[in-house]
């Protein structure tokens, strides 16, 4: 029999007088260690709702999903975070535009359930959507999230204009009705998606003189 080497042999006596490594979960409660990479959880006061974390996840494990009430020019957009399909490998909460807080990996590990559907848990946040067309313009926290990325520079931008208005409480053209066509030119400033502020701005320029 081969002779253990030193290093091995201190290593067996260090482990004959130290702590297991092992808990004794599930009979004590089991803490898991600082870096723990555990299931994913969303801040809904966070998250913008721009999807970035649905887009980068490697696994699939993050759905998006836009609901439109095109005849109330009202929708939601659901992101659905699925913890039996996840890797967790943390993409999504590097990834996330919200200063990394939208979607954050938590110390839940024991993540066992009886039926399907109870590994999931969502967050939801409201849509912006076009007066004219009932497209979908982008989630209003987003749109938000854009105007104190770019600070002034916002009110050059129809949309953004229009938002900040609301902000600052001074008008609310978010709650107009549906802008018929032909446009009015100034329907520009109004809240319609790029596709139809681009022939408001075509119509614009027919009607100069
Ligand atoms: S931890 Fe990775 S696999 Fe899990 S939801 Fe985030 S990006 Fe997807
Ligand atoms: S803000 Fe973060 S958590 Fe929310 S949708 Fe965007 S990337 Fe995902």
């Amino acid at each position: 029999m081969r002779k253990p080497k030193i290093r091995e042999l201190r290593e067996a006596i260090k482990s004959m007088i130290s702590k297991p490594y092992t808990t004794k979960f599930p009979y004590e409660e089991h803490i898991p260690f600082e870096k723990f990479r555990g299931k994913p959880v969303f801040n809904p006061e966070k998250c913008v709702g721009c999807g970035a974390c649905s887009i980068v996840c490697p696994a699939g494990a993050i759905q998006l999903e836009d609901r439109v009430d095109e005849k109330n020019f009202m929708g939601t957009r659901k992101l659905t975070h699925y913890s039996g399909i996840c890797i967790f490998c943390g993409q999504c909460e590097a990834n996330c535009i919200a200063d990394n807080q939208g979607i954050k990996l938590s110390k839940e590990f024991d993540l066992a359930y009886f039926h399907q559907g109870q590994d999931s848990h969502f967050v939801e946040q409201e849509l912006l959507i076009c007066r004219s067309c009932g497209r979908i313009i982008g989630a209003k926290k987003h749109l938000i999230w854009a105007i104190k990325k770019i600070g002034h520079l916002s009110f050059a931008q129809g949309i953004l204009l229009n938002i900040n208005q609301e902000l600052l409480t001074v008008y609310s053209g978010i709650s107009e009705r549906k802008i018929e066509k032909p446009f009015r030119y100034t329907d520009i400033f109004k809240v319609i998606c790029p596709q139809c502020r681009r022939e408001t701005l075509i119509l614009d320029e027919k009607i100069k003189p």
